[in-house]
């Protein structure tokens, strides 16, 4: 099984996904993430982080200031090309249209850019499955959607492992954010059909 996890930063991959791909060591991994390849600080945790999940990887530099300045959608889809192995993958993992939590741009404009990319077949894959989480408008943490198509709650060995990729590989502190916000049911939206993908994305994630 090829799997292409495409995320806007160092990090995202085990939010939102490192469960799933733990548990899943048959799994041919590639990561690729779109920002912070330039970031001395989170560069080599990615490597490490990558280590743990037994997959291969690769860091672009697009802009991720403070003031999120929108991305050029084709700017930002030559890179991911430009990262990716161009193989047919048989499943393509990337961030939800609503960016997991109010209100990341970057993790919004990588959704939209990947849904794009595998329904023009620049992307080859099986299946393409985006991350289902919501924070309810910032009432709390991001949580698993209730209703995503697929729902995996972690066992505790699995949520152990992903902990400490964040506490210790990442070095994000226990009190912060990031540890706090680690899922321990990992959810995902799972797409066979690139038009329902893409359709899906204009309607605002409404499935019919
Ligand atoms: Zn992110």
């Amino acid at each position: 099984m090829k799997v292409a996890v495409i995320v806007a930063h160092p990090d995202d991959e085990t939010l939102w996904a490192g469960g799933t791909l733990l548990s899943h060591p048959q799994w041919q991994v590639f990561v690729a993430s779109v920002c912070r390849g330039d970031d001395a600080d989170r560069a080599p945790k990615f490597t490490n982080a990558l280590q743990v999940f037994h997959a291969q990887g690769a860091m672009a530099t697009l802009d991720d200031g403070v003031e999120q300045t929108p991305l050029n959608e084709e700017a930002l889809k030559q890179t991911i090309l430009r990262l990716l192995p161009p193989i047919k993958y048989d499943l393509v993992i990337t961030h939800d249209p609503s960016g997991e939590y109010t209100y990341h741009l970057r993790h919004i404009e990588v959704s939209k850019a990947v849904i794009n990319l595998w329904n023009d077949q620049q992307i080859t894959s099986k299946e393409l499955w985006t991350f289902a989480y919501h924070d309810g408008n910032k009432k709390f943490y991001p949580r698993a959607i209730h209703d995503a198509s697929i729902k995996s709650p972690l066992s505790l060995d699995i949520y152990a492992i992903k902990h400490q990729i964040m506490h210790e590989v990442y070095g994000y502190p226990l009190d912060g954010w990031e540890v706090k916000t680690t899922p321990m049911t990992e959810a995902f939206w799972s797409f066979t059909d690139t038009n329902m993908a893409k359709k899906w994305l204009e309607s605002g994630r409404v499935l019919s």
